[in-house]
């Protein structure tokens, strides 16, 4: 039956790639991403899929579902750009559009393995007769590191016995090392304006708040848990130096190994930026942007994911593309890469090669916290998660640069993406004729969580950018 699966994963994977190709061609970032999530929606309706808009209330964001009862297996995809890395396929820094978005990050791969593999399981279970429902999410704005806590608040996750993701990336391995949970906080500062040469003893100035507030945090730098991360950005930085700024703003990201390590630095940071306020007699106010969770990895449904590998062909690439993805490699400064090789030679990979294809699974990395953010942390705390890593770009691409861009544009790209789908498709069958998978999965999950229950750290009055009401 599996063979059966991976062959007509095999016919059908141009369709897959055409629609890759298309969302890489028309990039659009977070809570913008009408594109991909009309054509992904439209295909899977087509399909027989029964789809829900609006989950989360975010506009783009839909779950299309196929199949009756139990067990019920997701399948997370994600679709957004990112500002600024607009790139054609070529070993040179070329932007189609300069200043342009770009997918930077894969999540034109990663959204569409997860339709490649609802279609051909839901082929399979049609055809075997075979129980179950499978859900595909079409996810916005990871980039933003909130669509899918939006959805996870609504609840859309609630009912999935396990769900499975992947990642584009630079070597084959199964994730299990856990992201940082992460808060992102605008501080609001109001003074009182004044004209700065004239009157400058009538003004009270929020940047001043601004400024002392930076300071405060970064000598709290110095006494927070290790592996924890605070970076800003000054947002509004007042209009004219001869004006003494009345309002001012400061945007920051928290990160740290656990949800609650990164509550206790919001709660710490709020004193920094009332006691930056008492110092410059000006008022601040916070909103929360985002609130996300460190990944709980599953060892069960990730070692399982592993397995799929032993009979499913490694990726080979033609010689066009080992040409193209060595000149990609020599663009990458010679120190930046020295430095992305150090650390996959630390994990056991072989960085001689331009590429790798034997399959990772290195078990001392199971809830190591490593660098990094992401919303699908919310899903791990509320099903268990197997994710997993494919060989989307040579070595030494980091995700985020103009390289990433070109390389996921590319018939490299498209081929990791077809190896992902794969893994899920095959592990979700395994699943599906198995019940005792998900249980142990479920079980660990359970051992993991240790009584800990997922409540969304985005406020409920804090609402997605373009709110739209759910649309079944
Ligand atoms: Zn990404």
């Amino acid at each position: 039956m599996k063979k059966q699966l991976f062959n007509q994963m095999e016919q059908s994977e141009a369709t897959f790639a055409k629609m890759a190709k298309e969302i890489w061609d028309n990039p659009q970032i977070g809570y913008e991403e009408t594109f991909a999530f009309e054509l992904q929606k439209n295909f899977l309706a087509e399909q027989g899929f029964r789809i829900t808009t609006g989950s989360g209330d975010i506009a783009t964001a839909f779950v299309a579902e196929w199949g009756t009862g139990a067990p019920i297996i997701g399948f997370l995809g994600e679709f957004d750009a990112l500002p600024g890395f607009s790139q054609r396929t070529t070993a040179t820094l070329s932007p189609i559009v300069e200043g342009g978005p770009g997918h930077g990050c894969g999540h034109n791969l990663l959204g569409t393995a997860g339709v490649e593999a609802v279609v051909a399981l839901k082929n399979t279970m049609e055809a075997e007769k075979i129980v179950g429902t499978i859900r595909y999410y079409g996810c916005p704005a990871e980039e933003l590191l909130s669509g899918k806590s939006y959805m996870a608040r609504a609840g859309v996750f609630d009912d999935l016995d396990i769900v499975y993701t992947w990642h584009p990336g630079t070597f084959n391995m199964v994730v299990h090392p856990s992201m940082q949970a992460l808060t992102g906080v605008e501080f609001f500062f109001s003074g009182r304006t004044a004209h700065a040469a004239g009157a400058p003893h009538l003004g009270r100035s929020a940047l001043d708040g601004v400024e002392i507030m930076n300071v405060g945090s970064n000598y709290l730098r110095e006494h927070v848990p290790d592996g924890s991360r605070i970076h800003y950005q000054i947002t509004n930085g007042g209009l004219a130096p001869n004006i003494v700024p009345d309002k001012a703003s400061v945007y920051y990201f928290l990160r740290g190994a656990t949800r609650d390590a990164v509550d206790d630095l919001l709660r710490r940071l709020i004193r920094v930026a009332e006691g930056a306020a008492h110092m410059t007699e000006t008022t601040v106010r916070w909103e929360i942007r985002s609130g996300c969770y460190d990944s709980l990895p599953n060892m069960t449904l990730n070692n399982q994911m592993y397995a799929q590998w032993q009979e499913i062909p490694p990726i080979d690439f033609t010689e066009e593309e080992q040409a193209y993805a060595k000149a990609l490699q020599q663009s990458i400064e010679p120190s930046v890469l020295a430095g992305a090789n150090h650390q996959l030679a630390m994990m056991g990979v072989d960085v001689s090669q331009l590429f790798t294809k034997e399959p990772l699974n290195i078990p001392q990395l199971f809830r190591q916290s490593m660098p990094g953010s992401s919303d699908l942390g919310d899903v791990s705390w509320i099903a268990p998660l197997g994710q997993v890593t494919t060989v989307c770009a040579p070595h030494g691409v980091q995700v985020h640069t103009w390289q990433a861009t070109s390389s996921f544009g590319t018939s490299i790209g498209m081929k990791g993406m077809h190896y992902a789908a794969k893994t899920m498709a095959g592990a979700a069958l395994d699943s599906l004729l198995n019940p005792e998978i998900i249980v142990n999965a479920r079980a660990e999950f359970d051992r993991l969580r240790a009584g800990k229950e997922y409540i969304c750290a985005i406020p409920d009055n804090v609402m997605p950018p373009k709110s739209v009401p759910v649309k079944v």
